[in-house]
């Protein structure tokens, strides 16, 4: 769904798996003791860049004064909790956030028609992340919307298309571009998938390439790469069985086009790795079954 980006501030850098809601102490509520039931609920994971995650967010979630947060005896009515954070995956960021018409510094601001809460939360968002303060978010989100700008100029749709992707760096800045002037361009979730599919593939061959020329100096492969490759096999299988666009045969039967242009040698490689993946992903359902 993200691809490298984080999901709070948008910079394609190193990642941390942040919890959204703290699985310890919260900040604004030490005697709660956090949200610990979710510690392995992958819907309270994001992608986060160190600096968010550890400097900028930390154990910090704050609620609207005089409400209740939830517990894991209230924890049904969890939706409800009246956070003041935004999540990226279940609010409408694109209707509350956007970029000053011609304001090429890149400085995010509230959208005009939001009410006083909604806007006091998308304020507190850009505080807490520094989203205008930081300067190599603002340079790269200003970059990328005169980057952006031009091509809508030039009418080069396709870059820009490619670019208002939500798994690339800054994509939010090309999305408002497009919906300024050409909203039918935007691209579509099956193309989005298609494009992180082809991404994933190119990373998977170049590490399965990388395997296999050290194999044949007999030096035995670096653990990350190993390790990478594996992670980039689980991604590549969670997306066919559950693809973001929501057809798995359509997932399903574009990834076997992708295995079928590649040598024989790494389509073995892959297959291999496939099943040996499948195969701990049924156990793993099996269990849940039990
Ligand atoms: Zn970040």
């Amino acid at each position: 769904m993200q691809g490298s980006i984080c999901a709070y501030c948008g910079l394609d850098v190193g990642l941390d798996v942040d919890h959204f809601r703290p699985k310890g102490a919260i900040d604004e509520d030490p005697a709660h003791g956090g949200y610990w039931w979710l510690a392995y609920e992958c819907s309270n994971y994001f992608l986060a860049c160190t600096t968010c995650n550890r400097n900028r967010k930390k154990a910090s979630f704050p609620i609207l004064p005089f409400t209740a947060r939830c517990t894991y005896q209230t924890r049904g009515t969890i939706r409800a909790e009246k956070r003041i954070l935004l999540d990226p995956s279940e609010d409408p960021i694109e209707e509350w956030l956007t970029l000053g018409q011609g304001d090429e510094t890149g400085k995010l601001i509230p959208n005009a028609d939001l009410s006083t809460e909604e806007r006091s939360r998308v304020q507190e968002a850009i505080d807490l992340f520094g989203l205008n303060s930081d300067q190599m978010v603002r340079g790269q989100r200003s970059k990328a919307y005169e980057r952006a700008a031009r091509a809508a100029a030039e009418q080069r749709w396709d870059e820009l298309r490619l670019s208002a992707m939500c798994h690339r760096p800054h994509s939010l800045a090309a999305r408002i571009v497009l919906e300024r002037v050409a909203p039918e361009c935007l691209p579509t979730a099956e193309e989005e998938m298609r494009d992180l599919i082809d991404l994933l593939w190119k990373d998977l061959r170049t590490l399965v390439d990388e395997i296999r020329s050290f194999r044949a100096r007999a030096r035995a492969p670096s653990p990350v790469d190993e390790r990478q490759l594996r992670e980039l096999v689980w991604a590549l299988i969670v997306l066919r069985s559950d693809p973001p666009a929501g057809d798995p045969s359509s997932a399903d039967e574009y990834l076997g086009q992708l295995l079928e242009r590649e040598e024989a040698e790494i389509r073995t490689a892959i297959a291999a790795l496939f099943r040996a993946m499948q195969r701990a992903l049924a156990e793993v359902s099996g269990h849940h079954g039990k």
